[in-house]
């Protein structure tokens, strides 16, 4: 029997997702599935998921067989008590990827050139300050997943000596791949340019406290993607305001949309961008989802399962 599916996500993200949906369906060989926003929870099979969407108690969908995020951070649904399907999240090579390296590529980029003081800086004066080429500028990436590897390798191919911290041991071709505790005080230690693309689990919430921002070379950029809670934000202003760190490039916050109020939005040394670091282009995501789907229905393993007790 065809499978039915739930798009359970914000309506505009329906009115972006139906057609590429239906049509990855087909590609797949599934055209009969029914794909619905509204359905009787026991008749569905899967569920397409976005976290701020109105289904937050999994109990009474007894026939789904996984929930497929849309979205690459799960810390809004992977401690759900109520979830007991698999759940997996976005890695969308094409898109998600993409975007973020070119994201971060640009931002590390505007620093390691030194941009801000040739676009604001001159105000009329001849005064040549030529920056220092990339493998002169070690730029560290805390997490090595799907964004971190891609954009540690992005970076290395530009030049710049790169070194990547992950919770196992891992290898990234042209990386120094560090893990554990003392891998992320040798990969604080020499980054000038530090990014991180970590997820938001209990480990590594205010990772970035004053200790680790202690840590850094003096006057080391910031150029988080991740979470906002990664960094905590009273230990950041102060490193600002010290020197300790040159400059913040944020596109994550505790509070989303970031408050009128918050210092971050005033502070000479910090960019604020409304996190569009990297988002999930429906095209692409469209045929990882249905990926999914397709496996389900020939009995085979799902991709991109998230780890529940590790948080992502
Ligand atoms: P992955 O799950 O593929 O990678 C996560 C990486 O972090 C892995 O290398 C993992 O280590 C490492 N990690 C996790 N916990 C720890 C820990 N305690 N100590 C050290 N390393 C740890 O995630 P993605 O790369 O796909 O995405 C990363 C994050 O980027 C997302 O969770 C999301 O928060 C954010 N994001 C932001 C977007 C934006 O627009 N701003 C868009 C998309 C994502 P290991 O390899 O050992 O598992």
């Amino acid at each position: 029997m065809a499978p039915t599916i739930l798009f359970a996500a914000l309506p505009e993200r329906w009115v972006q997702y139906e057609a590429p949906l239906r049509t990855a369906l087909a590609e797949a060989g599934l055209a009969g599935a029914t794909l619905v926003t509204e359905a009787a929870p026991e008749t569905v099979d899967y569920i397409v998921y976005a976290p701020n969407s109105d289904v937050q108690d999994f109990t009474p969908y007894t026939r789904c067989k996984a929930v497929l995020n849309l979205w690459a951070g799960v810390e809004n649904v992977a401690q759900n008590p109520t979830l007991t399907q698999p759940l997996a999240r976005m890695v969308d090579a094409a898109g998600l990827t993409q975007g973020m390296v070119e994201w971060v590529t640009g931002h590390v980029l505007r620093h390691h050139l030194e941009m801000d003081a040739h676009i604001h800086g001159l105000n009329g004066e001849w005064r040549k300050t030529v920056p220092p080429l990339s493998r002169e500028r070690p730029v560290t990436i805390l997490g090595l997943g799907a964004l971190g590897s891609a954009c540690g390798t992005a970076l290395a191919g530009l030049g710049f000596p790169v070194t990547g911290w992950s919770r196992r041991p891992k290898k990234v071709p042209g990386l120094r791949c560090l893990s554990g505790a003392d891998g992320l005080d040798a990969a604080l230690a020499e980054a000038r340019i530090l990014v991180l693309l970590l997820p938001l689990t209990d480990e590594t919430e205010n990772l970035m406290n004053a200790d680790r921002l202690a840590r850094l070379p003096r006057g080391a950029v910031i150029v988080n993607p991740g979470r906002g809670a990664l960094i905590d934000d009273d230990a950041l202003l102060a490193a600002l305001d010290q020197g300790q760190i040159g400059h913040a490039t944020l596109d994550v916050f505790r509070t989303e949309p970031l408050p009128p109020e918050h210092p971050f939005w005033a502070h000479p040394q910090v960019t604020v961008t409304p996190h569009i670091a990297s988002e999930t282009r429906p095209d692409s995501a469209a045929r990882v989802i249905v990926e999914n789907i397709r496996r389900g229905e020939a009995g085979e393993p799902f991709l991109h399962l998230v780890d529940r007790d590790a948080g992502y």
